[in-house]
């Protein structure tokens, strides 16, 4: 336990985003009764209420908050609205302006949930990756980017991919010192890091940026290195070999959300997105505001209660709680707690109370 009063910032944002995050609020509330919680709006209801998706004041707040924990964004009312004003301009804003360079994305299959993978019930059983992504460079940033009409009158669109030095560096560093606290004996059992650099530039960089870095700090670990192609495969095909998995924008969001493939309902996934220590880290659930089942108490809360939980871990340094949250959510599950997506008839209130129960 720390002595200063930490804060925890709520995002709940749009559709299930408030049901889901109300829920995650609740367990904090219980096992961390001295985090102070603030709540703010963000996404589309900012946008209706004050014509922007994320004001200057909440950006502020967002700064001097240990940690944020965000519902989702976005549905379609907001659709036609400009591009620059919709709920998902927000988030990337706000992960740009806390530079939070480095997304953390589990793939854990709880061993109640086994059977309800895409795969194989023995290739996913005791299934625990962490998928580290480059969060704000690469393609989705690099300039130019653009589409623009030649004199022949194609149209022609471009994105640039592209990293320096510093960028992957630290990202890598990251990956590089969770290895160390998940000690396997897989096959890759340290950090696996993910490229092209047999097509590409940047990915030849990647690769000798990647293995300079082991071999200045972090020998200690192993270090395997693997076309982002073939990881795709391997991910499908021999998962449990993999531990920490490492990759830029573009192939880390793809091979994150293949991996989450493997553990069951999109309802059950958290993240994290962390920046240089001692600046605030952006916690939410990896599915988006399920406008389909917005409002009805049906969304799966365990997605946003484990977000808190790495919430607690990685920026509130309060691993014995984040223990807690993780061990009771196992526990509910396996005393057959189910809301529709796992199955089950529960409701998002019955299920975070199942959790409670085990807290
Ligand atoms: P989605 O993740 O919202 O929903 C996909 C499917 O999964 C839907 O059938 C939904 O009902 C289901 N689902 C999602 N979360 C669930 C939960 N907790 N429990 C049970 N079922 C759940 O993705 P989408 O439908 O492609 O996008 C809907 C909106 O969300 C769009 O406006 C999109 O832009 C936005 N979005 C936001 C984020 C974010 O805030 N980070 C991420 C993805 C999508």
């Amino acid at each position: 336990m720390t002595t200063n009063t930490q804060t925890l910032l709520l995002l709940p944002g749009d559709g299930i985003g408030p049901e889901v995050t109300e829920e995650a609020r609740r367990v904090a509330v219980h096992v961390a009764p001295d985090l102070q919680i603030e709540s703010a709006f963000f996404g589309g209801v900012s946008y209706d209420q004050f014509g922007t998706p994320l004001t200057e004041e909440v950006m502020n707040s967002a700064r001097k908050a240990d940690a944020i924990l965000m519902g989702a964004v976005g549905g379609p009312q907001w659709d036609s609205v400009p591009r620059d004003k919709r709920p998902e301009a927000a988030l990337l804003a706000m992960r740009k302006n806390l530079d939070v360079y480095a997304n953390l994305r589990p793939a854990f299959c709880f061993p109640a949930l086994a059977g309800a993978s895409a795969l194989k019930r023995e290739l996913v059983e005791g299934l625990d990756i962490m998928i580290v992504r480059e969060l704000t460079s690469g393609v989705y940033f690099g300039q130019p980017k653009t589409i623009e009409t030649l004199p022949n009158g194609e149209r022609r669109g471009i994105d640039t991919q592209s990293y320096t030095t510093s960028e992957i560096r630290r990202v890598a560093a990251r990956a590089f010192e969770l290895a160390r606290g998940r000690t396997r004996t897989s096959k890759f059992a340290g950090v696996l890091s993910c490229e092209k650099s047999n097509v590409m530039e940047s990915g030849l960089l990647w690769r000798e940026e990647v293995t300079k870095l082991h071999a200045e700090q972090y020998s200690d670990v192993k270090l395997d290195h693997m076309l982002a192609d073939a990881a795709a495969m391997h991910l499908v095909k021999a998962p449990k070999d993999i531990n920490v998995l490492l990759a830029d924008n573009l192939f880390g969001d793809i091979l994150s959300d293949e991996a989450s493939m493997l553990t069951g309902s999109i309802g059950m996934l958290p993240s994290a997105a962390l920046g240089d220590p001692g600046t605030p880290g952006l916690y939410e659930p990896v599915h988006g505001s399920a406008p389909d089942i917005a409002g009805k108490n049906i969304a799966n809360p365990i997605a946003a209660i484990l977000s808190l939980e790495m919430a607690m871990r990685w920026s509130l340094n309060r691993a014995d709680i984040a223990d807690r949250i993780f061990a009771a959510v196992a526990k509910a599950l396996d005393a057959g707690a189910r809301t529709a997506d796992l199955g089950g008839s529960m409701s998002t209130r019955q299920m975070a109370d199942a959790i409670l129960r085990h807290l």
